[in-house]
């Protein structure tokens, strides 16, 4: 069977989801192929932090943009997104990171991001439960928590998408074909396929990066923000050798999500022993009191990662006819949004709320001598 329509995008992800309701919004008869349930790959493993991040200014501008589209649309949210204005306090475990706290919260003052520097006395009070002797943090109050596979389902719920439930085998040169030997046509296409991205774009430098999460039994009150140490962003550029770091969120109910990790090359789902004794050995450093809480799930999920670390939005390469949504490592919940207006308004011709020159596939992608091995 062949059907046409005006676009079509692969992946019923967070970052799928978001192109449908983004270009719906233009009254484009969309088609939507996804070969599994909306939101189960990477979407479904994510902790569903909106966070603002200042890598680079590029990673900046695209978090922050994300964060207020976030916002917009918060109100219009079912209750089963849970989004939430958490917060997140980054802790400085030493002198050195405090003055990287400082350095973060004079970028973000500069940016017009709301942030304030807590020294070590309030964060004992704020944050009991941490252990004594932390040099000090940076509160972000304007950083989101979400429930992420119900916020993928709830944007294609905003979306006037037809839902293909294929999978889509081959992507380009007017057509998507589907395992089922049907056929979509059509001029716009959107590989939004997450980990399966690279089989339809051949090509593309993405990496698979191995992260594990797990969750408590609820227990209000034991935190209030999302606390993550400062040493997380260094282990989130580490591309040589497998990184955990203490990253743990309080969700609505009280339950505890605990982070998190970072591996290239681990190919298999299963949840390695191993890694996850060095992740809550690595909280338990900040949490004194979390080897007494009793976890009820852990689970794994790959991250998309490009050597630059900026995700691909825009044209292919090769098909211009194919705009990539891809490559969003660890902040594709974040990012969802700013990826679906960015390719909306170039789809459009529009010109877009912040430059998408650091985020198109054309771009000359910088790896450091460590990423050679994405
Ligand atoms: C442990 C972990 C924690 C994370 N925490 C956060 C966080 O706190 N905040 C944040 O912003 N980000 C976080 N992330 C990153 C985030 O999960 C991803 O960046 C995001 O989910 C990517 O969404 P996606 O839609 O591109 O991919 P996916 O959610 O993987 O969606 C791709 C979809 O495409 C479908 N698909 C693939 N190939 C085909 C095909 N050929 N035909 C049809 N369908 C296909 C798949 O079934 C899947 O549903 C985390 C990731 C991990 C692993």
């Amino acid at each position: 069977m062949i059907q046409s329509f005006d676009a079509v995008i692969v992946g019923g992800g967070i970052v799928g989801a978001a192109c449908a309701r983004s270009l719906s919004q233009k009254g484009m008869r969309l088609a939507l192929v996804e070969q599994g349930e909306i939101g189960a790959g990477a979407t479904a493993a994510a902790m569903g932090h909106i966070v603002v991040l200042d890598d680079s200014p590029a990673q900046l501008a695209l978090t922050r943009y994300s964060q207020l589209l976030w916002k917009q649309i918060a109100g219009g949210l079912p209750r089963e997104v849970e989004y939430h204005q958490r917060g997140t306090l980054w802790v400085a475990a030493d002198d050195e990171e405090l003055e990287n706290i400082c350095r973060k919260h004079s970028a973000y003052r500069q940016a017009g991001i709301p942030s304030e520097l807590i020294d070590a006395q309030s964060l004992a009070s704020i944050e009991p439960a941490l252990r004594s002797g932390l040099a000090g943090g940076l509160l972000m109050p304007e950083d989101v928590v979400v429930s992420p596979q119900a916020a993928a389902r709830a944007l294609l719920q905003q979306a006037n998408a037809t839902l293909v439930r294929e999978k889509a085998v081959a992507m380009g040169s007017g057509r998507v074909t589907l395992s089922n030997g049907d056929e979509l046509r059509a001029p716009i296409f959107i590989n939004a396929a997450g980990e399966g991205a690279p089989a339809l774009t051949l090509g593309l430098p993405v990496a698979m990066r191995k992260g594990h999460l797990a969750i408590t039994r609820p227990y209000p009150g034991f935190l209030r923000y999302q606390v993550v140490e400062l040493g997380y962003l260094k282990s989130a550029h580490v591309t040589t050798t497998d990184t955990v770091a203490f990253n743990v969120q309080p969700r609505q109910n009280g339950q505890l999500l605990i982070g998190s990790s970072r591996q290239f090359g681990a190919k298999g789902r299963e949840v390695e022993p191993g890694i996850m004794a060095r992740m809550f050995e690595r909280a338990t450093e900040y949490l004194p009191a979390l080897p007494t809480l009793a976890i009820e799930r852990t689970w794994t999920g790959f991250r998309s990662a490009t050597p630059d670390k900026l995700p691909l939005i825009g044209p292919s390469l090769k098909d211009e006819t194919v705009f990539l949504a891809t490559g969003h490592e660890g902040l594709g919940i974040t990012t969802s949004l700013a990826t679906a207006q960015l390719l909306a308004d170039l789809i459009a011709g529009r010109t877009p709320a912040i430059p998408i020159a650091p985020y198109l596939p054309s771009r000359e992608i910088a790896a450091a001598p460590s990423a050679q091995r994405l």
